[in-house]
């Protein structure tokens, strides 16, 4: 893993997150992106050489608001960088990590992604990323 690429926090109202983030953070949000397939609007802010991502629901019945009708906001996942995500996949696999996704797949912010499930990293929902 090269370093944490992003942290991803659950929110409600993404307008009211990114007022709240822009002024904790010192900086405004560089870029906003729906996901329509995940039922998803991201956020996302740069601090330092890491990121956070903000997620809202678009939709009821996406992961991210099954999420916080499960845990409520807060941190969501840790999204760490890779040099080869499918190598990554394999290696996680191979020791014995239980991932969520066979195949990477397209992410926020111009990544391919996948997440290893949270019952395989003590309860953390772990992103892995690679840039495109
Ligand atoms: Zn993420």
């Amino acid at each position: 893993m090269k370093k944490i690429e992003h942290i991803g926090i659950a929110v409600k109202d993404i307008d009211k997150a990114e007022e709240c983030f822009s002024k904790l953070l010192n900086t405004l949000s560089y870029k906003r992106e729906t996901i329509e397939s995940e039922g998803v609007v991201t956020s996302f802010f740069k601090v330092g050489e890491s990121k956070i991502e903000l997620l809202a629901p678009t939709r009821s019945g996406s992961p991210i608001q099954k999420f916080i009708d499960k845990k409520g906001e807060g941190i969501h996942h840790i999204a760490f960088e890779v040099e080869n995500i499918e190598q990554k996949m394999a290696a996680l696999k191979q020791n014995g990590f239980v991932l969520i996704n066979d195949q990477p797949k397209d992410g926020a912010d111009n990544k391919r992604i996948a997440f290893i499930h949270p019952k395989s990293t003590g309860g953390i929902l772990v992103e892995i990323c690679q840039e495109k």
